[in-house]
């Protein structure tokens, strides 16, 4: 950072340019794109339809099952496909910081599955694919409490900085992926990864916040969009 401007000419508290776009695939229920900075996630969601996988069923309440994946193309060394350590991890904690706003015991017996695909990678994409995720979950007209919405901040050059570029999370020593219900200010994820001192961890907290805040208006833009284009 140089005279308080980031590398790629943000202020310590800026978002990359971020635009989400929603309904986006016939097939599925609900689908989103969402491009943050160099990020490009397409999001689509399936069901509650009835479970298929007996292991899965549970006789009072819904599940959701969550997939995460990154295409080989999405990086800069090419990424062998399947699932590895970090999508398993990814896939999990997207899961969890969903679930809450669901209100799945209306759906007994069912299932939701929610499928994330990163296209193209720049840092920041567990955000942005529980950002997109949560709004193609809406697009398939699930009952929720609220939409959740993710984003990241960290230290980079012993500065607070709001959602990352991938060469702020390489060089950078800290990253707080962060992720909220917004009407309640519920936190359903909060991971950290390197080093932060308690006030700095505060800070970097209340930014990420922040951050969600902003984004969450553009979720809401997006959906509204949509369903003002739909009933005219
Ligand atoms: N990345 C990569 N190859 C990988 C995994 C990640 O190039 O196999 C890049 C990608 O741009 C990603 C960034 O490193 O967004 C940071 O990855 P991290 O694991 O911190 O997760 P993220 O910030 O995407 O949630």
């Amino acid at each position: 950072m140089t005279d308080g401007v980031r590398g790629d000419g943000r202020k310590a508290d800026e978002l990359r340019p971020i635009k989400i776009e929603v309904g986006v695939l016939e097939r599925a229920d609900g689908s989103a794109y969402l491009e943050v900075g160099g990020n490009k996630i397409l999001a689509g969601v399936y069901g509650p339809r009835e479970s298929y996988i007996r292991r899965l069923l549970e006789p009072n309440t819904g599940v959701i099952r969550c997939r995460y994946n990154m295409a080989p193309f999405s990086v800069g060394d090419r990424k062998r496909p399947g699932p590895d350590r970090r999508s398993s991890e990814i896939s999990k904690i997207t899961a969890d910081a969903l679930r809450p706003a669901l209100m799945l015991e209306n759906y007994p017996r069912s299932m939701v599955d929610i499928s994330i695909e990163i296209i193209e990678a720049e840092g920041g994409t567990r955000c942005a694919g529980i950002t997109a995720a949560s709004v193609a979950l809406a697009d398939a007209g699930i009952p929720m409490k609220d939409i959740v919405v993710g984003c990241a901040a960290g230290k980079v050059d012993g500065e607070i900085v709001l959602d990352l570029s991938e060469d702020e999370d390489k060089e950078g020593e800290a990253d707080l992926p962060v992720a909220i219900m917004p009407r309640t200010g519920e936190i359903t994820l909060l991971q950290s990864d390197g080093n932060l001192t308690e006030e700095e961890f505060a800070k970097a907290l209340d930014l990420a916040i922040e951050g969600c805040m902003q984004v969450s208006e553009v979720q809401k833009e997006a959906l509204k969009a949509k369903y003002t284009a739909d009933m005219g």
